[in-house]
């Protein structure tokens, strides 16, 4: 169908899902302007809207596609095991020989399988309080780890409710939580060691847990600064706290996660998003002497599609077929050169943007500085990235996951000619922001 019938279908299908569904969508991320995205199929790179409308995918699920839209091995293998049950409601018989791979590539002794990246981070912060017998978990300004209430705070503080910004107040990122929950959680400002070891030793008996992702990716893409990482290391160890990195994302963007990448071992990964290449599966891991304390009756670890054989069989192929090495170094060569070329568009156009990236994932920010921590990221122009957004939209191209906080992924299903086509688009709406917002003063002077 062409261009000029897609806004009235979507607008249909729009109208459709909220006669049951407030809003029309099942995860508020996905609620945009001037309507959802609805969508009828996607293959390796592509993804086609109810009208037929085909765009080449950066999204990639919010990152959950490293393995790209139904890889034919995966797709051969899930046919086979769909025909041969789908939930047993006991074990599968290859949860093992994942957790096996998980833990080589991973490096970890241990690991629980879950579906989610919010229930793995449930269970992981519920970990480090039993195994510590403390209540309280530090978590960092402008994080995002999953939709559950111990962690639902200070995700996106408004300017007047942040306060000190070495201080940081503790915002609800909701309405329904409960206060003496709200009470429980401190949060730091990412990259400054000083102010985040001078929180945890305020508290420095009552902190079960320290959270973070090691490359936050819900303010973007956001380089831990040189010592950073090792610096809460040591604050953890200093206050006896549990350390969990929280890999749901970046465990895909390397092919052993983070630690490959910045080589500090937390007490604690959770994994989730590109090992199920597609299907619904996360993981708590680590060390020995913490996991083996997860003893039927002590700790409570549950889940009834926990571990399904869909999700299991998922993880396997995607881990061992599809996200090699060979094919995360694809991914990531594709990811390099998207981030040159954005940087050398911006620069040809003397765009104020700013890009952050490396390897699979990287983002372009509408900011005269680097984001480097929440308060940096206060600096964007959010408006002008939904202006981009919808522009690279109209080109058929999906340059990233929907948010100005998001990034782009790039697959192995993602090829030169995919890079080409986004940077082509790119190129046009850099031209037209040059053109008409001149007189706006975006362009820098020389
Ligand atoms: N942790 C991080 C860092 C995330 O980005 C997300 C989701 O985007 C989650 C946890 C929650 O994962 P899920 O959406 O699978 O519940």
């Amino acid at each position: 169908m062409d261009n000029g019938n897609r806004v009235p279908v979507v607008a249909r299908a729009w109208e459709a899902a909220k006669r049951h569904i407030p809003f029309g969508v099942n995860s508020n991320y996905r609620l945009v302007d001037p309507y959802p995205l609805y969508v009828r199929k996607a293959r390796g790179s592509k993804l086609w809207d109810v009208d037929g409308n085909e765009y080449v995918d950066f999204n990639m699920a919010f990152g959950a596609l490293v393995a790209g839209h139904s890889h034919p091995v995966l797709a051969r293998a899930m046919r086979d095991r769909v025909s041969n049950g789908t939930i047993f409601g006991y074990e599968s018989v290859d949860a093992g020989r994942l957790a096996d791979h998980l833990c080589g590539r991973f490096h970890m002794d241990r690991l629980k399988f879950s579906m989610t990246g919010l229930d793995a981070t449930l269970f992981a912060v519920r970990l480090a309080r039993a195994v510590t017998g403390r209540r309280r978990i530090l978590k960092f300004e402008g994080c995002y780890h999953g939709s559950h209430d111990s962690l639902m705070v200070s995700i996106k503080p408004r300017k007047e409710l942040s306060g000190d910004p070495k201080h940081p107040n503790v915002v609800p990122s909701s309405k329904g939580l409960l206060k003496e929950l709200v009470e429980t959680a401190i949060v730091a400002p990412f990259n400054d060691i000083d102010a985040t070891e001078s929180l945890a030793l305020m508290h420095r008996d009552d902190v079960a847990g320290i959270i973070l992702e090691p490359v936050p990716m819900n303010m973007g893409y956001v380089q831990p600064e040189p010592g950073f990482l090792e610096g809460v290391r040591a604050v953890a160890d200093e206050v006896g706290a549990i350390l969990i990195f929280d890999e749901v994302k970046t465990c895909g963007k390397w092919y052993g996660g983070a630690e490959e990448a910045f080589h500090v071992t937390p007490d604690v990964k959770v994994l989730g998003k590109a090992i199920g290449g597609g299907f619904p599966l996360a993981a708590v891991g680590g060390k020995a002497s913490i996991l083996d304390q997860v003893i039927p009756g002590q700790i409570s670890h549950a889940g009834t599609f926990n571990a399904n054989p869909l999700s299991i069989s998922a993880g396997l192929v995607t881990l061992t077929k599809i996200l090699t090495r060979a094919g995360v170094r694809h991914a990531q060569r594709m990811g390099n050169d998207l981030a040159k070329g954005y940087t050398d568009v911006i620069a040809d156009h003397r765009l104020p943007m700013k890009v952050q990236a490396g390897g699979i994932s990287g983002t372009v920010h509408f900011a005269r500085s680097i984001v480097r921590d929440w308060r940096s990221f206060e600096e964007v122009d959010v408006g002008r990235w939904w202006g981009y957004y919808t522009a690279m939209l109209n080109r058929g191209v999906i340059p990233m996951a929907t948010g100005a906080d998001e990034q782009w992924t790039t697959s192995v299903a993602h090829t030169h000619a995919d890079v080409a086509r986004h940077l082509g688009a790119f190129e046009e709406v850099a031209e037209g922001m040059k053109q008409k917002q001149a007189d706006m003063s975006i362009v820098e002077a020389i």
